[in-house]
């Protein structure tokens, strides 16, 4: 008898088995309505089966099938198992999950969805391209070219304003004409806006859709519908758009793709760049990895020719030049208020000259503690094992890891001293000592606190290209391909951190952070210079980056990392356990750990708490598995898993992280 094997969103690891009803012509890939327990719920048929252990008898017909979307492709489900099966999560959950939230419930698409989705599309689409393109830029696009229709990898490897974007455009120009789809995803929401009107001025008969968490329901259901009929030549996203189904997916592009944010941190735990890598292995088409500073997993990859490097050594626009980037060495310029004497020089010749300057520091807020010099008291989180941060703007002290906010105490809670010092500095604290020593200048700070909307964010990146600021003083936020023409220096305050970080992976970030701060310099005629404060002047990470020398730095840190048995020489994994107590968290690892015999070429390290225990009330521990075999690692976690989702205990919540790259 055929049977229906049906993903549904509950937490178990397995399908459910429906009948097929004579009136019901369900086949996989179908969206449909089965009931389940008491309710009835929205499911996806994976596939046909014959026979079931539940009694024909007691089988249940699926209800209906949902025809507001199209049949999910075969290659779709493919690649939902392979999620679920390398990441280690319940099937029916990954599938349901990778919907957009409308298409999971059972409410029919409103009118303005189903008409937002009408087809619109020329049948070929023109391409308007911008530039003449340099000898470099015509190799990596005739490489890429060669390979569409079949499988390949390539890191397209350019320094920052290369013309990377460029050649996304011209291969994705190629995968039109000849009816294909380009799935581009790209780190940040930020960004998009301005990636977004470059692709749309460049197809300007394709239908551009856009997939990420910021949009509404509405646009973001009809865009995905888009995509899965096919009718999107181009879908532009964040990570979440490599879940999209396109049937004629031809290319797939992951932008800076070195990016910590391609990485989900919740629920199923995918990295967004190493899904596309899949997808497009399924999907029988090349993929592009552009970087400036590729992840060191990525270079390796390179360096072991498992992907061809397409090199972009030099900036497109002729003449532009890498800016010159430079040390403040602090050890001889003592700081004032956070600021090098000759940097602040520098800002003021560029005052003069009226070009701008960026100064960037990775901490938002006024200061990153408010203490008592009297008694030593320093304002902490009530929830979590770590330090309040004092916001001027606002005026309170907020808590960066878990959000809480609390009013500025006016005397110490211990001892009552009226004299309380903020230490260290912010975005908020360096805006008022810049402000204080260049009165006039027009000061823009750009960080999460300043740029809470997307629209307003937009509005003030393009008055800062239109130079109706002078300085800027930003975070991260703002060293994302955002295009400055009258910037010409950009200044790091506080980077060293990084340099003595137990993290191992800190200096990598440092590394391409830096790199692409430094981008932002000089993008048009006027070169650009690049200050960094710093202790460690002689740093081989400040040398390699003065030289430009990517290659040098990665060789250095791949070293270490081969040395110390790390990533990529080894593959992790992480199980991480949250509790109201930290001992809970500890005891289910600790058991955990002895769940399953341990295979040779596989170690289990001991459990370890986080670095910052508490977070909004929870205590916080994991363990680290490795092993030198991915195969290996992936066969112990799967019978892993097995055991773990019986044997945990109610009050201990837990995830396993699959490459995982974060350890706060
Ligand atoms: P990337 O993505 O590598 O940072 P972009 O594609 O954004 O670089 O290009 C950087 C700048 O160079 C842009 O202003 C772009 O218009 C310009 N550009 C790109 N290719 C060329 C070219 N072949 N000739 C002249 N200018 C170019
Ligand atoms: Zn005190
Ligand atoms: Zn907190």
């Amino acid at each position: 008898m055929p049977v229906l094997r049906v993903a549904l969103d509950v937490p178990l690891a397995t399908l459910f088995d429906y009948a097929r009803a004579d009136d019901v012509d369900a086949r996989p890939g179908d969206r449909v309505v089965v009931s389940f327990g008491t309710r009835s719920r929205v499911g996806v048929v994976m596939e046909e089966g014959e026979g079931s252990s539940i009694s024909s008898a007691k089988l249940k017909p699926v209800t209906r099938v949902l025809g507001d979307a199209p049949r999910l492709p075969a290659s779709w489900l493919e690649f939902m198992r392979f999620l679920a099966g390398y990441y280690h999560r319940p099937l029916g959950e990954t599938v349901i999950g990778a919907l957009p939230p409308r298409l999971r419930s059972l409410k029919p698409l409103p009118k303005k969805v189903r008409e937002a989705a009408s087809p619109e599309v020329a049948s070929s689409p023109r391409f308007v391209p911008n530039h003449v393109l340099t000898f470099e830029q015509a190799q990596a696009c005739e490489r890429i070219a060669s390979a569409l229709g079949s499988y390949r990898p390539f890191l397209l490897h350019g320094v920052t304003g290369s013309g990377k974007t460029e050649i996304y455009l011209r291969a994705i120009a190629q995968v039109l004409e000849h009816g294909g789809q380009a799935l581009v995803m790209v780190p940040e929401i930020s960004l998009t806006p301005q990636l977004e009107e470059r692709f749309r001025r460049a197809f300007p008969d394709a239908r551009v859709a856009m997939l990420h968490s910021a949009l509404q329901d509405v646009p973001r259901t009809a865009d995905w519908l888009a995509a899965a009929r096919g009718e999107a030549g181009v879908l532009l996203g964040t990570r979440l758009a490599v879940l999209a189904p396109m049937p004629r997916l031809a290319l797939v592009i992951v932008d800076e793709e070195h990016d910590t944010s391609f990485k989900q941190q919740d629920g199923l735990r995918y990295s967004g760049r190493d899904a596309a890598v899949v997808r497009a292995k399924l999907a029988g088409c090349p993929v592009v990895l552009g970087t400036a500073t590729p992840s060191l997993e990525t270079w390796q990859n390179a360096l072991e020719r498992r992907y061809e490097r397409l090199a972009l050594p030099e900036r497109a626009v002729p003449g532009a030049r890498l800016p010159a980037v430079r040390t403040v060495d602090l050890r001889r310029e003592s700081p004032a208020h956070g600021f090098a004497p000759s940097l602040l020089a520098a800002i003021g010749e560029r005052l003069a000259r009226r070009e701008q300057s960026l100064v960037f520091i990775n901490r938002r807020g006024y200061a990153p503690v408010l203490s008592c010099h009297a008694c030593g008291w320093a304002a902490g989180c009530a929830r979590c094992t770590a330090r309040m941060v004092l916001h001027r703007v606002g005026r309170c002290l907020r808590c960066h890891h878990c959000g809480d906010e609390a009013p500025i105490p006016r005397a110490c809670p211990t001892c009552g001293n009226l004299d309380l010092k903020a230490m260290g500095r912010g975005t908020q604290r360096v805006e008022e000592t810049l402000a204080a020593h260049f009165p006039g200048a027009r000061i823009v700070r750009i960080d999460r606190d300043s740029a809470q909307r997307r629209a307003e964010l937009t509005r003030t990146l393009q008055a800062i290209a239109r130079g109706e600021a002078d300085i800027l003083v930003g975070t991260q936020l703002l060293a994302k391909g955002h295009d400055f023409p009258l910037l010409t220096l950009v200044g790091v305050l506080d980077a060293d951190g990084a340099l003595v970080s137990t993290d191992y992976r800190a200096a990598e970030r440092l590394f391409s952070t830096l790199a692409q701060v430094a981008g932002r310099a000089g993008r048009a005629q006027q070169p650009g210079e690049v200050l960094v404060q710093t202790y460690f002047p002689q740093h081989s990470l400040y040398a390699a980056l003065a030289r430009h020398d990517f290659a040098a730095f990665a060789a250095a840190q791949l070293a270490e990392r081969e040395s110390a048995g790390f990533p990529p020489f080894v593959h992790e994994a992480a199980l991480r356990a949250e509790a109201p107590k930290l001992a809970l968290a500890l005891q289910f690892l600790e058991d955990a750990a002895r769940l399953v015999p341990v295979p040779e070429d596989v170690r289990v390290y001991d459990p370890v708490p986080h670095v910052i225990t508490r977070r909004a009330d929870l205590e916080r521990a994991q363990l680290l598995v490795q092993s030198a075999s991915r195969p290996a690692l992936q066969e112990f976690l799967r019978a892993w898993t097995e055991k773990l989702f019986a044997a945990a205990p109610r009050n201990v919540r837990w995830h396993l992280d699959v490459d995982p790259i974060e350890f706060s």
